[in-house]
């Protein structure tokens, strides 16, 4: 079986914009409505010739107690349990925010690989707050903009290392 690669972080930072990307086709539904993906969405995908499973997993929102919250939370948690590396994805145009601190706290149980991923850098320069990221407690933050496609070349590079 190809290694699955999950995609996890709030809603609305742009998760399923980054599945399209590295999915190379528009599957997952992207819209200004925070939390819209609901079900586990995979696609199969290719990088440097090795091939991976891609899941996108609607936000998650730690402290809801609402069902949809719930629900899309226990939907990301199966995908980070069938997960081998796993993409932790925050919002670099919004900054880092309490509901990503909470991600990082179910994140940091898990034993797998995280990479940090800073969406919405839709430039080369980095926004000042940037380096706030290196807070949550994985390492080097990598700026991407999933949706121009800056970045997402050298997060696959990392991303296929763990294979
Ligand atoms: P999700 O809820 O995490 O799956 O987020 P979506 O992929 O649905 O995207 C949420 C919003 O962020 C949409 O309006 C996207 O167009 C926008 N977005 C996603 N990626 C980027 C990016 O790299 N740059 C910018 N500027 N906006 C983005
Ligand atoms: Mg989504």
């Amino acid at each position: 079986m190809n290694p699955i690669v999950a995609i996890v972080g709030r809603p609305n930072v742009g998760k399923s914009t980054l599945f399209n990307r590295i999915a190379g086709e528009r599957i997952a539904i992207v819209e200004d409505t925070p939390g819209v993906t609901r079900d586990r969405i995979y696609a199969q995908a290719e990088w440097v010739s090795k091939h991976f499973t891609i899941i996108d997993t609607g936000g998650i929102e730690p402290d809801s107690e609402e069902l949809i919250p719930k629900k899309m939370r226990q939907q990301a948690e199966l995908a980070m349990d069938m997960a081998q590396v796993i993409l932790f994805v925050v919002d670099g145009k919004a900054g880092l925010t309490p509901s990503d601190r909470d991600v990082a706290l179910m994140l940091l149980k898990t034993k797998k690989p995280v990479l940090l991923v800073v969406n919405k850098v839709d430039n080369k320069n980095l926004p000042d707050d940037f380096y706030d990221f290196y807070e949550l407690g994985f390492g080097e933050p990598i700026p991407v903009s999933s949706s121009i496609g800056l970045g997402t070349g050298d997060l696959l590079d990392e991303v296929v290392k763990n294979f």
